[in-house]
């Protein structure tokens, strides 16, 4: 696979932002972050959200909740309910609810890693023998690691057929059992800073997909650059190839009733707690190294080797890595103060994934002079200095 082509990014985000970079004055987020939203006291979406969720009717919101379920609720042991979960501990705290607290029997679904790390494989394993019937998807790797290739270029993030399959094949797997209800966890728009249309709703509509997940283009328009740049053979994409990717027909989803909701509009969302009724339930284990690469939390994210690489593009993309996310969170929680949470995101923010790194090339089949080229591709001059040979963030979180 050699291609030296130059490749202009289609991340629609990009063009987007606000060349004057601030933060919110609560957290550590940035207004880089895509389709954050500020008030006019300098407080993210996200915070304000948070805020919010103290004050939430939660005992209502559970009652929705029961009402939703006695509606799908099988009763016979057949399946009633679709939960996306690769056994982290948020989509296994979800599954775990459903079943046992609600009486529910779901069918849990999972979009394997690009390359499942030892512990990612293992909480997998765990939480399947911890009492859960799974359907493990492992989509054509030819096709899927030159998606992750183009999108790697063209998006500066090669977890995209990632997000596209694992949105999608909960989907696909509900129209083909006939499951009309799908359960995921959290909201990350309002949870994490970003769109805020369907904060007061439990679902979303899969019309919303393109623009809030998939960086304003989907899978065939990977597709179509990576025949273009010679990355993808046209026979490579037998009829059928991509649907995987992508959801089923409208009209078939209508037909079913299929919708997606999320656990966090019934329940209130607390990570931190998600990780602790995992470990006592369905068997979680945190990273054994103690943190991840680019952070200082050890409970997140911890399936796939190439993880670290979203978080790193993203760092260079948006000034704001995994450890911002992470400290952010906690802060909305309550759980650190914003003065730690800057000493966190100067120490982790922007750490490179080094342990991975050659795995990462390989997977992709790219040089690191490639690799380094994408990368600094992606700066751009109102988010990045460069001093001497050295880049520094013309903006750090203070
Ligand atoms: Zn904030």
């Amino acid at each position: 696979m050699q291609t030296t082509t130059k490749i202009a990014t289609i991340d629609s985000q990009l063009s987007e932002l606000d060349q004057n970079i601030y933060f919110c004055k609560k957290c550590v987020t940035s207004n880089q972050r895509p389709r954050i939203t500020f008030d006019e006291e300098g407080i993210c979406g996200a915070c304000r959200y948070a805020e919010e969720k103290e004050k939430m009717d939660w005992v209502s919101r559970e009652k929705e909740l029961r009402v939703l379920l006695d509606k799908h609720r099988s009763g016979d042991g057949s399946f009633d309910v679709i939960v996306p979960s690769s056994g982290g501990k948020d989509s296994a705290y979800v599954a775990h609810q459903l079943k046992h607290e609600y009486g529910m029997t779901p069918l849990t679904v999972t979009w394997t890693p690009f390359i499942y790390t030892d512990i990612g494989r293992e909480n997998y394993d765990r939480f399947v023998q911890s009492g859960f019937d799974n359907l493990l998807f492992n989509p054509n790797g030819q096709l899927h690691r030159k998606l992750a290739r183009v999108a790697f270029d063209v998006k500066g993030d090669h977890w995209e057929p990632f997000t596209f399959g694992q949105k999608a094949l909960a989907f696909q797997i509900a129209v083909k059992f006939g499951i009309p209800l799908i359960f995921y966890g959290e909201n990350g728009e309002v949870e994490y800073g970003g769109s805020m249309k369907n904060k007061n709703k439990p679902f979303e509509s899969v019309k919303d997909w393109e623009r809030l997940y998939f960086k304003g283009a989907g899978v065939r328009k990977l597709v179509e650059i990576g025949q273009d740049t010679g990355i993808i053979k046209p026979e490579e994409i037998r009829s059928g190839a991509l649907s995987i990717y992508e959801a089923p027909p409208l009209e078939k989803i209508e037909a079913l009733g299929a919708q997606m909701h999320w656990f966090s509009y019934y329940k209130k969302w607390v990570p931190q707690e998600n990780f602790y009724y995992a470990t006592e339930h369905t068997g979680f284990r945190p990273n054994p190294e103690g943190r991840s690469e680019g952070t200082y939390s050890k409970y997140a994210s911890l399936d796939d080797k190439t993880d670290g690489f979203h978080w790193y593009l993203g760092f260079i993309k948006f000034g704001m890595g995994r450890a911002t996310r992470d400290a952010s969170m906690e802060i909305r929680a309550g759980h650190i103060d914003r003065e730690e949470a800057v000493a966190l995101v100067n120490r982790y923010d922007g750490e490179f994934p080094q342990k991975w790194f050659p795995d990462f090339l390989k997977y992709l089949d790219i040089t690191e002079e490639h690799f380094w080229k994408i990368c600094d591709g992606y700066r751009l001059p109102h988010i990045w200095d460069k001093d001497g040979d050295q880049w520094r963030l013309k903006r750090p979180v203070i």
